[in-house]
């Protein structure tokens, strides 16, 4: 069985019939969609991470890196796809969701994952340099902690891994040319997770 984004529907609260599928399946059509975020976050010029989070098989929140345009250090793809989903079923806690996100969470969505009470993180690539999740700390599976979030990593990591690459590769092109013609400074307003 196939899915077909289109008819699927790109607004929120869309359902598809996903009776038939495994969990793999199902993990990578949703993962589609977080991958439209971190597309629609590199057009607004963020760097491209996106993120949706799933309930009984409806989108119920989503969300793409901003915080530069919303001059917010903590608007990362994950937080306003978690704050959207627990406004949308009136619940701080979304104890039967699953976030996917492009990139692992940094250790501040991470948390915030935690604090959701999310049962499942999926996740594209991994962020070798700040990711919370498994990379640098292992904050969703923290025994210590009293909720544990189950971790899928590695769904369609090439595909996030790709528009993270391209995006800085065009940005250090971009703070060359700034650097040549104005002898700038290269970039310096680095946000959410990096190469
Ligand atoms: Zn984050």
């Amino acid at each position: 069985m196939t899915f077909d984004m289109a008819k699927a529907g790109m607004q929120t609260g869309a359902r598809p019939s996903l009776d038939q599928t495994s969990q793999h399946e199902r993990d990578r059509f949703w993962m589609g969609f977080a991958l439209l975020e971190a597309k629609a976050a590199r057009e607004a010029g963020e760097v491209p991470v996106g993120a949706v989070v799933v309930i009984d098989d409806r989108i119920a929140g989503r969300g793409h890196n901003a915080p530069i345009g919303r001059c917010d250090p903590t608007a990362h793809a994950e937080v306003i796809a978690i704050r959207e989903a627990a406004l949308r079923v009136g619940n701080y806690r979304l104890a039967d969701a699953t976030l996917y996100a492009t990139i692992e969470p940094c250790a501040m969505c991470a948390g915030a994952i935690v604090q959701a009470r999310i049962q499942r993180l999926v996740y594209g690539a991994a962020d070798t340099k700040a990711g919370g999740v498994e990379s640098v700390f292992s904050i969703c599976t923290n025994s210590s902690l009293n909720h544990q979030v189950e971790v899928e990593s590695g769904v369609d990591a090439d595909a996030s891994r790709e528009l993270m690459q391209g995006f800085f590769r065009e940005r250090r092109k971009s703070a060359g040319v700034k650097e040549a013609n104005s002898g700038a400074g290269g970039v310096t307003d680095r946000s959410a997770a990096d190469e």
